[in-house]
């Protein structure tokens, strides 16, 4: 019997990597390894059904330690790499731009390293299937303007935060290593994503955990900035559809063609919350909608031209921004311990201290 080689993932404790994992599990049948550092972002409680699963194996450790990720190629010779291990949040990178410089530039430049060692060990069929999937972000391509036409996978990269600009160098070393030493790669640049296990830190859950609490809703400038939003389980699909058939070399842009201002998107979430909890002493919602200071050097607009993806590999989302937002409030109403644990602790000391000076405008 030939034996079934389990996938790296990378990452896999945080928001998309652990529905990815969880969706990995139930839709396929190879064992998944998961490396993560386990920062703020990184939450095992999300796997916790797992634990017993003899497909899973979870490792804690760095990206960004070489002899680590040898070390683990060489034990579990895996099949393919999915690399979803990065510094992720916006505002975090703006005040503090260098664990972003550290994991998303040196620790995409550890793990390419390892797999290519590893990749010249693989011989025959093993080495023709091996694949390095970098997961990565529309963010890359920098804003648009309203009469722009969505960027597609030729659109020049112009990343305007720090934390865009790790993820373009790390797409470029990728790039990089599959033209240069012949690394069998895939990349996707992705839009915005939203669904279960989100940090409340991101738009969506803050603001459904915020209006829960009959906390303020704060809505950054005038609200107008345009995001184009994925339901996870589609970016996971997506990824899935990618790394099975994808051409080597190539990368696929990942949108649900879902553009959004953010005031539209938290005025429908208020529109949800009125209608799935109908006793909230907070209805309207809405009216706790506060405008705040916007983010320095805050994108105006984003949008994804995803046709390249559906054309040659036929994957389209399953979910409409509607069907995947309720789905989305449903699951943070069935699952409040999950957030409570996320939101005590550290994280609860990073919102304080980071929406601590906004309260004055709250
Ligand atoms: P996340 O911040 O929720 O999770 C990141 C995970 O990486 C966490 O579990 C964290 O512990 C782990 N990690 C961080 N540094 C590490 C290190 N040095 N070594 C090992 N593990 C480390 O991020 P996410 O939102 O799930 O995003 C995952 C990937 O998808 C990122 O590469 C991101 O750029 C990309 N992406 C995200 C979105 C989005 O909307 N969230 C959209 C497109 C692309």
């Amino acid at each position: 019997m030939t034996e079934i080689k389990p996938i790296l993932v990378t990452g896999g404790a945080g928001f998309i990597g652990s529905n990815f994992v969880l969706d990995w599990i139930e839709t396929e049948s190879s064992p998944v390894i998961n490396l993560d550092k386990l920062t703020y972002a990184g939450n095992p409680l999300t796997l916790a059904s797992l634990e017993n699963n003899p497909r899973y194996t979870f490792v804690h450790g760095d990206i960004c330690d070489g002899e680590l990720v040898a070390d683990l190629l060489e034990r579990h010779r895996p099949q393919a790499i999915v690399h979803f291990a990065a510094e992720s949040h916006v505002d975090r990178s703006i005040l503090g731009p260098e664990a972003f410089l550290k994991t998303n530039i040196d620790g995409t430049f550890q793990l390419l390293r390892g797999a290519l060692a590893f990749y010249r060990t693989l011989e025959g069929e093993e080495k023709e299937n091996f694949r390095f999937h970098h997961v990565s972000t529309d963010e890359v391509f920098g804003t648009l303007k309203t009469e722009d036409p969505a960027f597609h996978e030729e659109t020049p990269y112009a990343p305007n935060s720090p934390y865009a600009a790790s993820k373009a160098a790390s797409d470029h070393l990728v790039r990089a290593w599959h033209h240069t030493y012949g690394l069998p790669t895939l990349m996707t640049n992705c839009s915005n994503n939203y669904g279960p296990y989100h940090f409340p830190e991101k738009l969506i859950p803050l603001m459904i955990t915020h209006a829960l609490e009959g906390k303020p809703l704060p809505v950054y400038g005038d609200g107008l900035q345009v995001r184009d939003w994925l339901y996870v389980k589609d970016h996971c699909s997506a990824i899935r559809t990618v790394l099975a058939n994808g051409t080597v070399g190539e990368t696929y842009n990942i949108g649900g063609c879902n553009q959004r201002t953010n005031l539209e998107v938290v005025t429908f979430l208020c529109e949800l919350l009125d209608e799935l909890v109908p006793k909230s002493a907070f209805r309207p919602h809405r009216q706790l909608i506060r405008f705040v200071t916007d983010r320095p050097g805050h994108d105006r607009r984003y949008a994804i031209d995803a046709r390249k993806v559906e054309r040659e590999l036929g994957w389209k989302p399953a979910e409409s921004f509607e069907t995947g937002l309720r789905k989305t409030v449903e699951w943070y109403l069935a699952n409040k311990t999950w957030t409570e644990n996320v939101t005590s602790g550290v994280y609860k000391q990073w919102i304080e201290k980071n929406y601590g000076f906004r309260k004055a405008e709250l």
